[in-house]
């Protein structure tokens, strides 16, 4: 059986990970390719409506760190103050399987995983605007003014690494950048790597101007 390719998707907080890839999987599954969101494990607290072995394994920070000693994660980072991490066991048994599997992790999550499997995919998504950004984190009206805040002055940092995924895709109108997602999966498929990380023309540079957090 072929092996199933491994995708890492990033996108600052609020770009449209989570909805994307959870509309993209039955998107896919109607052209034949099954792909499986990895559940990673994190320290954070499950948001109103997140249930456990869903949405993440939630766990304490004794269990994480006991995870990392027994050499359980494929990948583990330390984000907004929490820590996430991917499990190698699950990662691999999908990919033998024949299944693509995405990891919905950050840039950190993503060198890992380049320096452990170059053949991953990497697909960034950014989002319109930094404004366009925290209104969806707003309406999204799962997080507090403060953890907004915060996840806004990471926005930045996270947007900065957009350059080091082998594909870009524009989250502005969402079934736009769904069939996007979909090409670069049905062109992994059939042996198509090329990268395509242009950022597109008309795209506002104010995203990519500056580094490190905003004020
Ligand atoms: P979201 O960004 O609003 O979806 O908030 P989450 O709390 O779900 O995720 C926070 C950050 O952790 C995001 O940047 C994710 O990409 C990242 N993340 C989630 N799971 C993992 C993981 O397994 N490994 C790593 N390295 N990062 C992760
Ligand atoms: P992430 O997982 O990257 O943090 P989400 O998928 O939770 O992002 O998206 C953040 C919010 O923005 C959600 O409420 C989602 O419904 C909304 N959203 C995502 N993409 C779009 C889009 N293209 N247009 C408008 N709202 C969007
Ligand atoms: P225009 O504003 O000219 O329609 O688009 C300019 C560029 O921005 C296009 O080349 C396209 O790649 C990108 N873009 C605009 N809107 C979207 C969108 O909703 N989704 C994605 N993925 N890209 C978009």
């Amino acid at each position: 059986m072929t092996r199933g390719n491994l995708y890492v998707v990033s996108a600052p907080s609020g770009g449209g990970k989570t909805s994307l890839t959870r509309a993209l999987v039955p998107l896919l599954a109607e052209q034949g390719i099954r792909a499986v969101i990895s559940v990673s494990y994190t320290t954070r607290a499950p948001r109103p409506g997140e249930q456990d072995g869903v949405h993440y394994h939630f766990v304490t920070e004794q269990r994480f760190v006991e995870m990392i000693e027994h050499g359980d994660f494929f990948e583990h980072a330390h984000v907004f103050g929490r820590r996430y991490g991917t499990g190698r066991a699950k990662t691999e048994e999908l990919l033998a399987e024949g299944a693509d599997v995405i990891l919905d992790i950050d840039w950190q999550g993503g060198r890992q995983v380049r320096a452990l499997a170059p053949d991953a995919q990497g697909i960034f998504i950014l989002p319109p605007s930094l404004a366009e950004l925290e209104r969806r984190l707003r309406g999204r009206g799962q997080d507090s003014d403060e953890v907004i805040a915060g996840r806004m002055r990471e926005a930045q940092d996270e947007i900065s690494h957009f350059d080091e995924y082998g594909h870009l895709v524009v989250n502005e109108v969402f079934d736009r950048a769904l069939a996007e997602l979909a090409a670069i999966f049905s062109r992994v498929r059939q042996g198509d790597r090329t990268p395509r990380n242009a950022v597109p023309a008309g795209l506002t540079t104010e995203l990519l101007a500056k580094k490190g957090p905003i004020g």
